[in-house]
């Protein structure tokens, strides 16, 4: 068997498929035809009722055959436009040829035998298993080819498990020589012997190298390595609250979704290169704002001078706070620059007045300790406002951050909203 070059490009709408797929078509109508039509169906291969091959277009191109159109559903959740390597079969019909859903649709022998000497021929050329061997029909929801999703043996047609049968029983397979081709090809697959890794086929090498990932190479046709992209310099995606603080470090994915998904609120997916690809918003709920007390004060991604800097704050710039602090840092959220953690020595606590409305009193308590603190945050290393003495009374509205009691008293004059350890908190 051989098949007869009609090989035009004037028509191919898109280049470059990656040859994973072959789709099994017939015509649609009682005719002949070996022409791509741009815009409209095509395929690589045509095959007549005598059996004769023709090819139309050269593998490298993309052929609108497969696609939804934005009409069919798709199936398949693999093979597109792409990656698929059409074939026609040119069918007859006995009924209502305008119906694809006649049962009296059908092909000649000659024209599925040719078909699985030709199939059999690109399996092996292109490196696509069996399993990658599909009707029209199984891609998409159209009723095609008729024949073999009718699948009713009429006259002369097999079922589509007969035909998918006759793939494997070994006859064929050689010969002919792909018609317009250089001969080579190109496959990229993990290693030559694992056929099944394969993700593409090309008979340009500039096009295989294009889509060579982490981890695969490129083979010539006998199997020698022409190019590749090494697993060491492959893909790994790193979570950490930020690049440089390799400390913070909870995990690291050869598969991004697998790092977004281990990705924890206020930490960073990171590419091997150090680039931001996915962030998880830290819940944040803030408690307080506060305006920066210094210029050039370091916003940083940990409580510490070694964790990066996110950001500079210049005096009088505002944020919030949420009393998450750690040691002499502060947890901070700033507008433009995120969440991260400032020295305390920078930060000075806003005081919402009453006639404010930033306090909502819940109910009031006594004081049950002596010289007990008032700070400006939920911890001893809060500046203090002044101290509290046994039987003092302040309100309380219920927020408590750690060990710590948010309060508002009277203290030399002045009302404070402030933080005391809840110790010495005895609610009325
Ligand atoms: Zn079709």
């Amino acid at each position: 068997m051989n098949i007869i070059n009609v090989i035009s490009d004037k028509n191919v709408p898109q280049w470059g498929n990656g040859k994973k797929f072959i789709a099994i078509h017939y015509l649609g109508v009682v005719g002949q035809n070996n022409k791509v039509e741009a815009g409209g169906y095509g395929a690589h291969y045509y095959i007549y009722w005598d059996g004769t091959i023709y090819q139309a277009a050269k593998h490298d191109a993309v052929l609108w055959q497969v696609g939804t159109a934005g009409y069919y559903t798709q199936k398949h959740p693999e093979a597109r436009n792409s990656n698929t390597i059409g074939i026609e079969l040119c069918p007859k019909c006995d009924g209502n040829a305008s119906n694809p859903s006649d049962p009296r649709w059908y092909f000649t022998k000659e024209t599925q035998e040719a078909c699985v000497w030709l199939v059999q021929k690109l399996m092996k050329d292109l490196g696509i298993p069996a399993s990658h061997v599909l009707r029209h029909y199984d891609i998409v929801n159209k009723h095609c080819p008729a024949p073999y999703v009718n699948n009713n043996k009429y006259k002369t047609s097999w079922t589509w498990e007969e035909f998918k049968a006759r793939l494997s029983d070994g006859s064929s397979g050689s010969g002919g020589g792909s018609a317009g081709g250089t001969g080579q090809m190109y496959r990229i697959r993990k290693s030559w012997a694992d056929a099944a890794s394969q993700i593409g086929a090309y008979e340009n090498l500039d096009n295989a190298k294009a889509a060579c990932k982490a981890g695969y190479t490129v083979y010539d046709k006998d199997g020698k390595a022409v190019y590749s992209v090494g697993a060491s310099s492959g893909q790994m995606y790193r979570i950490r609250k930020s690049w440089s603080d390799a400390g913070s470090q909870i995990g690291a994915y050869e598969s991004l979704e697998n790092a977004k998904a281990a990705c924890e609120a206020g930490y960073t997916v990171y590419d091997k290169d150090g680039k931001a690809v996915y962030s998880k918003a830290e819940t944040w709920k803030a408690t307080g704002t506060a305006v920066c007390g210094g210029n050039g004060v370091y916003v940083r991604s940990g409580p510490g001078k070694s964790h990066d800097p996110l950001g500079q704050l210049n005096k009088g710039q505002r944020f919030e706070i949420d009393g998450n602090d750690s040691g002499e840092w502060v947890h901070v959220k700033v507008a433009g620059i995120g969440i991260g953690y400032m020295h305390k020595d920078y930060v000075v606590y806003d005081q919402p007045t009453a006639s404010a409305g930033g306090w909502k009193a819940i109910g009031t308590a006594t004081c049950t300790g002596s010289n007990v603190n008032v700070r400006k945050g939920p911890g001893k290393s809060y500046d203090s406002y002044g101290k509290l003495g046994k039987g003092n009374r302040f309100e309380v509205d219920g927020k408590t951050s750690g060990s710590w009691t948010h309060i508002k008293v009277r203290l030399n004059g002045k009302d404070r909203i402030a933080w005391i350890s809840s110790q010495y908190v005895k609610r009325d």
